[in-house]
């Protein structure tokens, strides 16, 4: 049998990226996945690709879009929290606007979706609870990531703080660290620092395995942390990373 066979899984940020990829692997595991983004276009593309998936328009940081959409889907065994926003630079380049959204999409989403999720979950007597952080976090210092790092730093605590609280309770929650992935919004942060190739081998030397993560291989990791196999894990970091932080 599949391995999320009868297991019904709520992913953000599932437009493109890891969260497409994961999508995608949740559904092929014989998941009944409600894919959402706040991107709509991409949605559509995505279910044409996979007419299985159920889609729904959600901005993570709408705080009653998502209790709507918790109190119309009810039950839900696996929580995928994917959505995430990157900011270039240091302290000095961090506006207060910067820090605000990094912590609005890095974190508090995470805090909105699975608070309004959990009661569900307990109810159903357990579920497991994936948050993507990065290893730009409280796992490494990396240069140009302060508020991303920050943040993630932040949504470990969140991870550690729920599957503290809710171990006797059935609920597990991880959360992921990948290294360098490939997805729409590197190349954009590739782009955008100018010389495409130089930077592009910079991205690539981060990884001692001497290249860029696939969402695939994030995605796997995902099924995992949401099937029953990963029973005996809980508030745990698992970095997926090339050797990155070796
Ligand atoms: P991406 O950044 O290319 O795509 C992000 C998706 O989030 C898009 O589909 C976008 O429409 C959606 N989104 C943006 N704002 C939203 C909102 N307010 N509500 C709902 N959806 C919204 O994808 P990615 O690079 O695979 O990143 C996915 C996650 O993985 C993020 O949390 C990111 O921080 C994390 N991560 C990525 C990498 C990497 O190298 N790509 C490394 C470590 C961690």
């Amino acid at each position: 049998s599949k391995r999320l066979e009868g297991k019904k899984v709520l992913a953000t940020a599932a437009g493109q990226g890891i969260g497409r990829a994961a999508a995608l692997a949740f559904c092929r595991e014989g998941a009944e996945v409600l894919a959402t983004d706040i991107n709509e276009p991409m949605l559509q593309r995505l279910q044409q690709e996979e007419p299985r998936l159920r889609i729904a328009t959600l901005d993570v940081c709408d705080v009653q879009a998502i209790d709507r959409l918790a109190s119309e889907e009810g039950e839900i065994n696996v929580l995928f929290n994917c959505a995430g926003y990157v900011h270039h630079g240091t302290i000095l380049d961090c506006t207060a606007d910067a820090w605000r959204r990094s912590f609005d999409l890095n974190v508090t989403s995470a805090y909105q979706v699975t608070r309004a999720f959990l009661p569900a979950m307990l109810a159903r007597g357990g579920g497991s609870i994936v948050n993507v952080a990065s290893v730009a976090s409280s796992v490494t210092g990396v240069p140009n990531r302060f508020a991303y790092g920050a943040s993630k730093g932040a949504l470990i605590g969140l991870t550690k703080a729920i599957a503290a609280d809710f171990v006797g309770k059935g609920i597990r929650a991880n959360a992921i660290c990948p290294g360098t992935v490939q997805s729409p919004s590197l190349e954009e942060r590739i782009r955008a620092q100018g010389d495409y190739e130089e930077t592009r081998k910079a991205f690539v030397a981060r990884q001692p395995m001497g290249r860029i993560g696939t969402p695939e291989e994030v995605a796997s990791l995902a099924v995992y942390l949401a099937s029953d196999e990963s029973a005996f894990t809980t508030g745990a970091i698992h970095v997926i990373d090339g050797g990155w932080c070796i």
